[in-house]
């Protein structure tokens, strides 16, 4: 779905199985994929980037809001069809993202585990696995502030991760904004706190958010929102 003249929201996978939302950026030279979700979805990428115009191959760009898995599993995958994109993300999050540090989300819960049983120690185990699986190395690592190509900003937003951005289009108002935001009622709100690392961080990363005064956001597991 075209949202702006240079961006087009993709759905991928079904309401009832959870859908998310990745973005496509376009400003004819370059093209960025925010977020690249599951490996099992490599496939509905290639036909949502097909169904709005463009080849997997074009992408140049596949810019990760931040180190979870449903974000980041499918860039080996992307990679391949498009080896000669670049990844970006905040460089914060970076290690995280190229295995040297494990997903803080998983080191905090193991932290705070105390005695581990033998199942928690297997599922541990499983997690780290995964992890490992699909480290990718981080080509681009972006501070605040610092635009990637385009109208396209990279804005800090930590909380739900350290080094979580969103991506401001300055030109059309819209903030892609990854798990920083959600939709709940019509309004948008702040990361889940089920699955966020630092949640009072991140109520103050919404702020800062709204402080752009967004036409339009994406929140990658709720779709589109219009806010003015
Ligand atoms: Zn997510």
């Amino acid at each position: 779905m075209r949202i702006a003249d240079n961006a087009y929201m993709l759905k991928i996978g079904q309401e009832e199985g959870g859908a998310y939302y990745p973005v496509l950026v376009s400003d004819g030279a370059n093209l960025a994929l925010i977020d690249a979700g599951y490996k099992e979805h490599n496939e509905a990428f290639v036909k949502a980037i097909e169904a709005e115009g463009f080849k997997a191959r074009d992408i140049t760009h596949i810019i990760l809001t931040h180190q979870d898995g449903d974000h980041v599993d499918g860039v080996k995958a992307m990679k391949k069809l498009a080896p000669g994109a670049v990844v970006v993300a905040h460089e914060e999050e970076a290690p995280y993202i190229d295995g040297s540090k494990l997903n803080i989300k998983l080191q905090d819960w193991i932290d705070k585990q105390g005695t581990l049983t033998d199942e928690d120690k297997a599922d541990i185990d499983e997690r780290k696995a995964e992890s490992a699986a699909r480290a990718v190395p981080v080509d681009i690592k972006v501070k605040d502030g610092n635009v990637i190509f385009g109208d396209m900003e990279a804005v800090h937003v930590p909380g739900h991760t350290p080094g979580h951005i969103c991506l401001y289009l300055r030109n059309s108002g819209i903030m892609v904004g990854g798990d920083a935001l959600n939709i709940d009622g019509g309004k948008l709100v702040g990361p889940n706190p089920v699955y966020t690392y630092d949640q009072a961080q991140g109520a103050a990363s919404l702020e800062k958010i709204k402080g752009y005064n967004p036409k339009m956001a994406v929140a990658y597991h709720g779709g589109l929102i219009t806010l003015r």
